[in-house]
């Protein structure tokens, strides 16, 4: 255990573009290496990755370790697991962040089991007991009811996913200096069990919910699933993604990926329209940091006007159509 120090983010990328969840994980990150004074230092997998390095430091990392290898061009388990876990048993970090993104999660599960260690997974919450070099990994837990503080206190390192847009990450400083230590991996393409034959890239027209600019959610207070059609004309009139409630989801009116809210999608769009929808604080926490927020309801109290940047009350049956209307017109 003594021989375990240091604060690491996996780095995430794709075709060279470092995911915003690994920039927001070196803020968190920061924060987390200061208390316990040691370093931080990103972890960069990918094929002609080195230059991606500088990015890493200047969103915080004092230190990059990279492998750069044509067999780790696209991610797969295998490969990305090897070179992870020859890092760390090599350098030994004491805490180790991943985004908790498809691939982060699935990364982040298998390397914690070779390693045999522990991983919180979609943690919310990060901070550190300095005394005990103790990681405290917070995530809601049994159902959203309570939170619980995870600790992994006999195994390191101390390994969690964080959901994308909950951390904040750093201003970049392009001056600040770090060391970009070089790793070399004996993987040969043959020995690997899955080969890439094709990617096939995702043609849907709405940006994801947590990378989604404008989002239009709607609530009960819709009426039915019918009514809800006027929250996917809204939508795909002015270029938004659709979110929903947990009743909505719960009403079948939208898949589980739409919902928003404690047990749902942390956003942080540039405009977020809450339409029929009452403000349960469970909803609330996963919208609140929206930068501007329309709130369409019939109850001049419901708590969603608290939030509200701009608070419309009526009938949104009433309302929508003629917003519809008037987006319409201004795009000819
Ligand atoms: P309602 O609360 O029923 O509100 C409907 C609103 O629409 C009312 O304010 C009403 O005045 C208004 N309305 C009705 N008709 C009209 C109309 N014609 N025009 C305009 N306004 C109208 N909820 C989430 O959303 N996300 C979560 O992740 C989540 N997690 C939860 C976790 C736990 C552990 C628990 C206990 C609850 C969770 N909930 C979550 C549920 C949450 O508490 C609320 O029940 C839910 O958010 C309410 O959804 P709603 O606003 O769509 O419906």
């Amino acid at each position: 255990m003594e021989g375990y120090r240091g604060v690491w983010v996996f780095i995430e990328q794709n075709e060279g573009e470092i995911e915003g969840v690994s920039l927001e994980l070196l803020g968190a990150g920061r924060k987390l290496a200061d208390k316990l004074e040691v370093p931080l230092a990103g972890v960069l997998l990918g094929d002609g990755v080195i230059p991606l390095s500088s990015k890493v430091i200047s969103y915080g990392a004092d230190k990059v370790y990279v492998i750069d290898h044509p067999v780790l061009k696209h991610y797969r388990t295998e490969s990305f697991m090897r070179g992870v876990i020859q890092l760390a048993e090599k350098y030994k970090p004491e805490i180790f962040l991943y985004g908790a993104t498809p691939n982060g999660k699935d990364l982040a599960s298998a390397v914690a089991t070779d390693l045999c260690t522990g991983l919180t997974a979609d943690t919310t919450m990060l901070d550190v007991d300095v005394e005990k070099r103790l990681l405290e990994a917070s995530r809601p837990a049994f159902g959203g009811n309570i939170m619980a503080t995870i600790l992994c206190k006999k195994h390191r390192p101390q390994m969690a996913t964080v959901r994308p847009k909950v951390m904040k990450a750093l201003e970049p400083d392009d001056h600040k200096q770090g060391s970009i230590i070089e790793e070399t991996i004996s993987l040969k393409e043959e020995d690997m069990r899955t080969k890439v034959i094709n990617i096939v890239k995702d043609v849907t027209k709405t940006a994801s919910l947590a990378e989604a600019h404008v989002i239009v959610c709607g609530g009960k207070g819709m009426g039915d699933v019918q009514n809800f059609q006027l929250i996917h004309e809204l939508a795909e009139t002015i270029g938004a993604s659709v979110g929903g409630t947990r009743d909505v989801v719960e009403a079948g009116w939208l898949p589980h990926e739409y919902q928003i809210g404690q047990t749902g999608e942390t956003v942080t769009p540039k405009v977020y329209f809450a339409i029929g929808i009452s403000g349960a604080i469970q909803h609330v926490v996963g919208m609140k940091n929206s930068e501007l927020i329309i709130a369409i309801n019939k109850d001049p109290n419901a708590p969603i006007f608290d939030v509200a940047t701009y608070g419309i009350v009526g009938d949104a049956l009433e309302i929508v159509p003629k917003l519809i209307k008037q987006f319409k017109e201004i795009r000819k």
